[in-house]
C-alpha cells in the first residue's frame, strides 16, 4: 500500500451512485444527465468508428478538434489559443485538472483551493503533492480580506471553478480581475474549471479569468463535452494554456493517457459546430429542472435557494437533525432518492450540507420530489 492512496478516500459521489443502484434509489447524487445526448452527436460518433476513426489520435489530441477548440474558445471565452501549442486534449476535465497539478505544482507548493470544492481537487492536490489552502466561498461578493491574506510566497496555484459546483456561484468579472490581481503580485497561476460555462440562470454571464489581461501566460484553462452536451462517458477534455505550460501539460498527460478517444475526439468537432440556439435551449432547459427540484425541495422543508449557474442545489439540513453522511443514508434507504453528502465539499463545515443535482428530466426529478415529501 502506497501513503499516497491511503491518504484520502474513495470518491463519494460515485460511491452515491452505487448505492443509488443497489437501493433502486433515483440518483440525484452524481451529476450526469438521464435523458439522450443531442442526436448530431450519436451520428457523428458512429460515422467517426464506420469511418475508421479507430486507432490513436495525435497525443495532445485530432488537429481537426483542436482547431475547432480553437475557434469555440476565440468566440465564446474570448481566449486566443493556437492549436498547435496551446491546447490539449484530454480524458474529461478529470484528467485535465490533474495533469494540470502533476506538471505545473511541485510536491509542498501551497494551491488555493475555494470551499465548498468539487470533490476531485481534494485527491488531486495530495497526487500531486500540493498542500490545499481552502479559502470560504462564502454568501456573495469575494471576501477580499481573506483572500489576499491566503496567498503567499508558497501559493503555486489558485483553482477556479465558475460557475461552481456544488454552489452554483458564478464569480463576475470583478471577482476574476481581484484574483488575476493577485497571481499577477504573488506569480501564481490560475487553473479554471469552467466546465459548467453554458448553465446559467437569471442572466448570469460567463467570463473566463484567461481573457482578462495578464493573465494569458499564467492561467490553464480546463472545459470538457461532457456537461454542455450531455456526453459525460465520452471523456473528452481539454486545457488550454501558453506554449510553455502546454508543453509541461501534455509530457503528464502522453504518459497518462497516450490521448482521449479517437472516435469521440472526431464526433467532438461536430458538437462543437452546433448552432447557437443548441446553447439558448441547454440553458433554458436546465432553468426547468431548477425550479422543479427547488420547489420540491422547499416543499419537502429545506431552506435552500436557486443557484446562479450549474446543475446542483447545496442545501442546508441542520433542521433535520443527522450529519450530512447519516442523512445521505436515511434518503437512499428509506426516501429513495440519492444525495452527496456536504463534507464531500468541504474540508470542514459540510456534515451541515448535502448536493441534490438536477441534471435530470422534468419526470424523473418530480418522482424525486414526490419521494421527498415523505421526509419527516
Ligand atoms: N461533476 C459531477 C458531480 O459532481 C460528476 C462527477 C464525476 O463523478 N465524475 O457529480
Amino acid at each position: 500500500s502506497s501513503s499516497r492512496a491511503d491518504s484520502f478516500t474513495e470518491s463519494v459521489i460515485r460511491e452515491m451512485t452505487r448505492l443509488a443502484i443497489a437501493h433502486k434509489a433515483i440518483n440525484l447524487a452524481q451529476g450526469f444527465p438521464d435523458f439522450p445526448c443531442p442526436d448530431e452527436l450519436k451520428k457523428a460518433a458512429c460515422e467517426a468508428i464506420n469511418g475508421d476513426y479507430n486507432q490513436y489520435a495525435i497525443t495532445w489530441g485530432a488537429q481537426d478538434l483542436r482547431q475547432a477548440i480553437a475557434r469555440k474558445v476565440k468566440g465564446y471565452n474570448g481566449i486566443d489559443a493556437d492549436p498547435e501549442t496551446e491546447i490539449t486534449v484530454t480524458c474529461g476535465s478529470t484528467e485535465a485538472m490533474m495533469a494540470s497539478m502533476i506538471a505545473l505544482v511541485n510536491p509542498g507548493d501551497e494551491v488555493i483551493v475555494p470551499e465548498p470544492f468539487y470533490e476531485n481537487y481534494g485527491p488531486d492536490a495530495v497526487i500531486s503533492g500540493a498542500v490545499p489552502r481552502y479559502v470560504p466561498l462564502g454568501n456573495g461578493p469575494l471576501d477580499e480580506e481573506i483572500w489576499k491574506a491566503a496567498f503567499s510566497k508558497k501559493t503555486r496555484a489558485v483553482i477556479i471553478n465558475t460557475p461552481n459546483n456544488p454552489t452554483g456561484k458564478v464569480f463576475s468579472r470583478n471577482e476574476l480581475q481581484f484574483v488575476a490581481d493577485l497571481c499577477a503580485e504573488h506569480d501564481v497561476i490560475a487553473i479554471t474549471d469552467e466546465i459548467y460555462e453554458h448553465i446559467l440562470y437569471d442572466g448570469h454571464r460567463h467570463v473566463s479569468i484567461g481573457s482578462l489581461a495578464g493573465m494569458e501566460d499564467r492561467t490553464v484553462t480546463i472545459n470538457s463535452l461532457s456537461k454542455t452536451y450531455s456526453v459525460t462517458g465520452w471523456r473528452v477534455g481539454y486545457t488550454i494554456a501558453d506554449a510553455r505550460l502546454t508543453a509541461r501539460i501534455r509530457k503528464i498527460h502522453d504518459f497518462l493517457t497516450v490521448g482521449a478517444p479517437a472516435p469521440l475526439q472526431h464526433a467532438a468537432v461536430a458538437a462543437l459546430d452546433l448552432p447557437s440556439t443548441y446553447y439558448n435551449e441547454l440553458a433554458r432547459d436546465y432553468d426547468r429542472r431548477r425550479k422543479i427540484l427547488y420547489d420540491g425541495l422547499r416543499k419537502a422543508g429545506f431552506s435552500c435557494q436557486l443557484p446562479d449557474g450549474a446543475y446542483y442545489i447545496f442545501t442546508d439540513i441542520a433542521g433535520f437533525g443527522m450529519t450530512d453522511v447519516a442523512f445521505a443514508r436515511h434518503l437512499i434507504e428509506s426516501v429513495g432518492v440519492a444525495a452527496v453528502p456536504g463534507s464531500s465539499f468541504c474540508h470542514e463545515g459540510g456534515e451541515t450540507k448535502i448536493r441534490f443535482t438536477f441534471s435530470k428530466k422534468e419526470e424523473t426529478l418530480r418522482e424525486a420530489c414526490r419521494r421527498l415529501e415523505n421526509l419527516g
